[in-house]
């Protein structure tokens, strides 16, 4: 990283641009560290497992960014713990200013919620690897699970097993309390 970049000259000239950036098993991998997240497979690093298509545009001196972000993940499966693969198509808008130079900011920054979405570029070239890894990241469940059926048979049933067990209605929790008690 960063690989994926749009010249902002190109976009000012054309008034708009579309791209399509190939991502690779190496990109992906680098997106994915500190995560529980990992490219499904295994192959070459410069394997390509996914793609961003995208349009910017000006709006004044901002880039509007417009696209979607096609890739396969594999996540640990909340219930067996086996992997799963989540096959992901994200769509993403971002909107990128001009870095202010520091001489320019006021004394006292007061960020407000749409600073804080808001990424910037640099001199002529427009960085757009953190903003998409961070599409990507946001649209994994909090608990990816399998397909029943395709879960480990053996978690299936033992949580089966547990939920028969498990007293039912809401005076259950005090019956097994007085149980408890009692012994
Ligand atoms: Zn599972």
């Amino acid at each position: 990283m960063p690989t994926l970049t749009l010249r902002i000259p190109e976009i000012e000239s054309k008034g708009r641009v579309e791209a399509r950036f190939a991502l690779t098993r190496a990109w992906l991998d680098e997106a994915l560290a500190q995560t529980e997240l990992s490219t499904p497979g295994a192959g070459a690093d410069d394997e390509e497992v996914g793609e961003v298509r995208l349009a910017a545009q000006m709006a004044a001196r901002d880039v509007v960014v417009q696209g979607t972000v096609e890739v396969s993940l594999a996540a640990p499966c909340a219930r067996c713990n086996e992997p799963l693969v989540l096959a992901l198509a994200v769509p993403f808008t971002q909107l990128a200013s001009p870095r202010p130079d520091r001489l320019e900011l006021p004394e006292e920054l007061e960020l407000t919620p749409e600073d804080l979405d808001r990424e910037y570029y640099a001199g002529d070239e427009l960085v757009l690897d953190a903003m998409v890894r961070e599409a990507l990241l946001l649209e994994v469940p909090m608990r990816p699970v399998h397909d029943e059926a395709d879960c480990d048979p053996a978690v299936i049933a033992a949580l089966a097993d547990a939920e028969a067990r498990r007293p039912k209605g809401a005076l259950a929790g005090l019956a097994g309390l007085k149980d408890k008690l009692k012994s």
